[in-house]
């Protein structure tokens, strides 16, 4: 039995909003909504949805923006962008903007379901035939094979690296309490104290932050744990 996919619909026009949620939760999809791109934007990274639909034309900024940002964030979630006019798809396509698939409204909802299917069976192809990557600020990380790549160095990860960045990207730009760290990466090893998550910390930073003593991306939360900023 797998999860639920949550889908993050981004788009203002209500009665659009309501249709394709009724559609897909029907389909057995969680869906999660925003009106507004930056609204889109933030709950993209607190629900890591498995696909997003999102509409060029936002109150705030625009799709492409919006794109580019939520591609910024992650390289992987699948995008599908609905336009107003099928010249904007051109558009789309000219810009290289990230979009996986692109639909022009009026669109039917039982095509869109079945084109987010198709997008979920070529990215499951893909995971299961290439790396777990992503990046974090210059950092290219690749958990597969343990390893960091940055301005032209690779360096190796431990076991125990790769389930800490593991963890801080599934909770990414949340606060993570050293005590959740602990439980979930070292689990009930009894050697291992606040001071053994610290020092990984520290290893991490050296591998991926270009100032490893003044981070931007593995953040201190005082008196908490620790955050991931991409
Ligand atoms: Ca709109």
């Amino acid at each position: 039995m797998t999860a639920k996919k949550t889908i993050l619909i981004i788009e203002d026009e209500t009665f659009i909003v309501l249709g394709l949620r009724d559609a897909l939760e029907f389909e057995g999809f969680h869906v999660v909504s925003a009106a507004r791109g930056r609204e889109g934007i933030n709950l993209a990274r607190q629900e890591n949805p498995d696909a997003i639909i999102l509409d060029l034309m936002l109150p705030d900024l625009n799709g492409y923006q919006v794109c580019e940002e939520l591609r910024r964030w992650n390289s992987f979630v699948p995008i599908l962008m609905l336009t107003a006019r099928s010249q904007e798809i051109d558009k789309i396509r000219g810009l290289n903007a990230g979009a996986d698939d692109y639909m022009t409204k009026p669109f039917s909802v039982g095509e869109l379901i079945a084109r987010l299917r198709a997008i979920f069976r070529r990215t499951a192809r893909v995971s299961d035939a290439t790396h777990d990557r992503f990046s974090i600020g210059s950092a290219e990380v690749d958990l597969t094979a343990h390893a960091v790549l940055r301005d032209g160095a690779r360096h190796d990860l431990s076991f125990y690296e790769v389930e800490l960045l593991r963890l801080l990207r599934e909770k990414i730009g949340q606060p993570v309490a050293r005590d959740e760290i602990l439980s979930r990466v070292w689990g009930l090893e009894a050697t291992s104290t606040n001071r053994t998550v610290d020092n990984c910390i520290v290893k991490l930073r050296r591998k991926i932050e270009a100032q490893p003593d003044r981070p931007s991306h593995i953040l201190t939360v005082y008196g908490y744990g620790y955050k991931l900023v991409p």
